[in-house]
């Protein structure tokens, strides 16, 4: 599928599968960055009511400035979600903002700015920050919800494997399911992949340590795979200990490519399509999204941060 043509000299377009732009410091001056990195599409995730509407606020806005000004933003859509930390609020509150915001459009695709998902959401047995009973009831509320709605969901889970799977069984694996930040190895990437998930794979792929989640990246056919800084966290090496933004997603699909044997050129093409799919967000001529700029040598640096 030849989803866009990136100039030469440029891997083409990404879309940044995960990101948390409202943790960002000096957000205009990143969008600008990502843009100039060769970031075209960004999905900005929500953990909680007040994050879910701020994702929301800054998809709007960000797809507003792309319209006006491509240079200037990527376009961006927004999750709405109840991260497993949180789950002890419980997840009436979000779930009520996701059934106000989560119309679908005649056309199926959702337009720049809309909410494209539920989640990140998930069991994170690592932390602990809420009861496990509560994180699995609240993860199981919001795959529901995802069905329910016809939206993606986008899964968080840590030391949690098997009740992952347990919960998603028991629910019914959506449609669209997006294993976010993927950690496991190749047996875990295979559970995933049976039961239908895409993996997205963030910076970890660059870490000396991971070589666990490369041999999962591996085996994850090109069509499944999607790409994702978690911004501000997890930033890739070279720039651990600065602000992560979208503007290395190169950086991570470089990792990916590497991993593949393929060029970058080709991980970008297959992400940006997966992501279309698995967000229902429709390819170029349904956004009417202007071509990717080459990108330029600048790379100036900001602080940092890990989620
Ligand atoms: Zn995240």
């Amino acid at each position: 599928m030849s989803v866009v043509d990136a100039p030469a000299g440029h891997e083409g377009a990404w879309t940044d599968s995960h990101c948390h732009l409202q943790d960002l410091d000096d957000l205009d001056a990143a969008l600008a960055r990502a843009v100039e990195a060769g970031v075209a599409r960004v999905v900005c995730i929500g953990t909680g009511l007040e994050t879910s509407r701020r994702a929301v606020e800054i998809a709007r806005r960000a797809s507003g400035i792309a319209a006006s000004a491509p240079s200037a933003s990527p376009l961006a859509w927004a999750t709405v979600g109840l991260h497993p930390h949180d789950a002890r609020d419980g997840v009436e509150s979000v779930a009520g903002l996701a059934r106000q915001l989560a119309a679908v459009p005649p056309a199926g695709w959702r337009p720049p700015g809309a909410v494209v998902g539920i989640g990140e959401c998930g069991l994170d047995y690592h932390y602990d920050h809420s009861p496990r009973e509560r994180q699995r009831e609240a993860f199981a509320a919001q795959v529901a919800l995802a069905r329910e709605l016809d939206l993606a969901l986008v899964v968080h889970t840590r030391d949690a494997w098997d009740d992952t799977f347990a919960v998603l069984a028991g629910e019914g694996v959506p449609e669209r399911t997006i294993v976010h930040c993927f950690t496991g190895g190749p047996d875990e990437a295979r559970r995933c992949l049976d039961a239908g998930a895409y993996l997205s794979f963030s910076g970890i792929v660059t870490f000396k340590s991971a070589g666990d989640v490369r041999e999962a990246a591996a085996i994850c056919p090109l069509d499944r795979m999607l790409v994702e800084t978690d911004a501000p966290y997890l930033a890739p090496v070279p720039h651990r200990g600065e602000q992560n933004e979208p503007r290395r997603i190169p950086v991570v699909g470089q990792a990916l490519a590497a991993v593949k044997r393929l060029p970058a050129r080709e991980v970008a093409a297959a992400t940006r399509a997966n992501a279309q799919v698995v967000f229902a967000i429709g390819p170029d001529e349904t956004t009417g999204a202007a071509p990717p700029r080459a990108a330029s040598a600048g790379d100036r640096r900001a602080p940092t941060g890990s989620q």
